[in-house]
């Protein structure tokens, strides 16, 4: 018998710079499960959130007439870039879509942009969520309304500033090399972006993103989303924590086949791959049992897309990021070897001569080597930790002074490396430290310049 295979649900990843509203508007997502508590509700996973597909169609009303077999969308609770690059799966991103969120009063900042050129090195599809749309003056507020019904009660006026701001975003958009449109304008998903104006304050807008995303999964990446339902779970680790009673635990975004109480799992530690047997998988209560004493409810097995978090002995050393792999049948030596691999296969191109890069996770290192690549910066070295004293020695005597630069994404400098900085014989090295890439880029191609002269 051919092994039963589903759809499973899509993972989205929130973006866009600080204050733009990604934590308000996962929290309007979030917040509409204590409105529609009927079945079909909204259900709180370990640090994602699954709205199912009834829940989306009953929110958008009289949009969601078009046929869809995707169970629903899994939204991952932390928002920005960051959590985007450390959720890893198969060397790639681990979220099938993203909503960049852009303030439609200000426009574009600097981590838009790095979200953009993110997912664009990842080739991950997107919608721009342009919120706070409630703030253009004279805006009159409909509750948690789709956009287009919300947007024939506004004055013309109003409208007029609405389509100024949105054709704004599709100037900044075109700039940077992507057709976009106002979502209820564009016929071909594949070629141009969405731009929905949406208030996370006030729900507007939010009904047709959703709609949008599941147009988007629906269209574009059905294929992908197969999985065997019943196969091996695999999962990246979101976080390592130690939890009162269960001693130390992983929060595991799940996106294939299942998990079961007594599973031989494999993970990856700081310098060892660790096998381990799940003891316990446990999920948060529903709101309703807030009152009793335990925390998590335990369940005996699990199947993707979800957020679990797993007890297990010998899970100190964890990393985040990791991956996680089901032993099952007699395939030990393979899935250790797929783990180890991995967490080996940091997608950067090394030359002999290039600079020398550093960021605080894998896939944060991942995407700064990405946007280098992009901008014909070559790489000698990359790695994972802070700027030690050894890698300015080693910028140092690198041949052309062109490259005695090292990039810091998101990590310290060493106390004993900024020493080593201020001896007269590195006098020519650099390191340009920050957490936003294009412009420790920037930067750096300035420093540049500046020392051809
Ligand atoms: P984040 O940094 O991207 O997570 O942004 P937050 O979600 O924390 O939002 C930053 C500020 O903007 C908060 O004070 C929010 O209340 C406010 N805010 C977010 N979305 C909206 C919106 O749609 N309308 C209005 N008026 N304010 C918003
Ligand atoms: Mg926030």
């Amino acid at each position: 018998m051919a092994k039963e295979s589903k759809i499973r649900t899509p993972i989205v990843c929130v973006m866009g710079h600080v204050d733009h509203g990604k934590t308000s508007l996962l929290d309007r997502i979030r917040g509409s499960s204590v409105v529609s508590t009927e079945a079909g509700a909204i259900t709180q996973h370990i640090g994602a959130t699954l709205v199912p597909i009834d829940a989306i169609v009953r929110m958008s009303g009289a949009l969601s007439k078009v046929n869809v077999n995707v169970p629903g969308l899994l939204f991952i609770d932390t928002p920005g870039h960051h959590a985007f690059t450390t959720l890893r799966a198969r060397g790639g991103a681990l979220a099938d879509m993203a909503i960049v969120v852009v303030d439609i009063n200000e426009g574009f900042r600097p981590q838009t942009i790095e979200a953009l050129q993110i997912l664009r090195n990842y080739r991950t599809p997107f919608v721009i969520a342009a919120n706070k749309i409630d703030r253009i003056h004279g805006w009159r507020v409909n509750e948690g309304q789709p956009f287009l019904k919300t947007f024939a009660q506004q004055n013309e006026r109003v409208q007029g500033m609405l389509e100024t701001k949105v054709y704004e975003l599709v100037g900044k958009l075109s700039e940077l090399g992507f057709n976009s449109e106002r979502f209820d304008r564009v016929s071909d998903f594949a070629r141009n972006i969405c731009i929905v104006p949406i208030s996370a304050l006030t729900g507007e807008g939010v009904p047709d993103i959703l709609m949008v995303l599941i147009g988007l999964a629906q269209r574009y990446m059905t294929e992908s989303l197969r999985v065997s339902a019943d196969g091996p779970g695999a999962g990246t680790v979101l976080e390592v924590k130690e939890e009162r009673g269960l001693g130390m635990t992983l929060d595991v975004i799940l996106y294939d086949g299942t998990l079961k109480v007594g599973d031989e799992i494999v993970v990856a530690g700081n310098d060892q791959i660790i096998e381990t047997k799940v003891r316990s998988l446990l999920q948060p209560r529903p709101m309703k049992e807030i009152l009793i004493e335990e925390r998590f409810e335990r369940v005996k097995s699990i199947t993707a897309a979800a957020g679990i978090k797993v007890a297990a002995p010998k899970l100190e050393g964890v990393i985040a990021g990791s991956p996680l792999r089901v032993i099952r049948g007699g395939n030990r030596d393979e899935v250790v070897e797929q783990v180890r691999h991995e967490i080996q296969d940091i997608q950067v191109n090394l030359s002999d001569i290039g600079v020398i890069i550093r960021a605080d996770t894998i896939g944060a290192l991942e995407a700064l080597s990405k946007e280098l690549e992009g901008h014909q910066i070559q790489v000698m070295r990359a790695a994972v930790g802070p700027v030690t004293r050894h890698d300015v020695i080693e910028a140092g005597t690198i041949k052309d002074p062109l490259y005695s630069a090292i990039i810091a994404f998101n990590t310290p400098v060493l106390p004993d490396a900024i020493d080593m900085l201020a001896d007269a014989s590195m006098s020519h090295v650099s390191i340009f430290e920050g957490g936003v890439i294009y412009q420790l880029i920037d930067d750096y191609v300035e420093w540049r310049e500046e020392k051809k002269q």
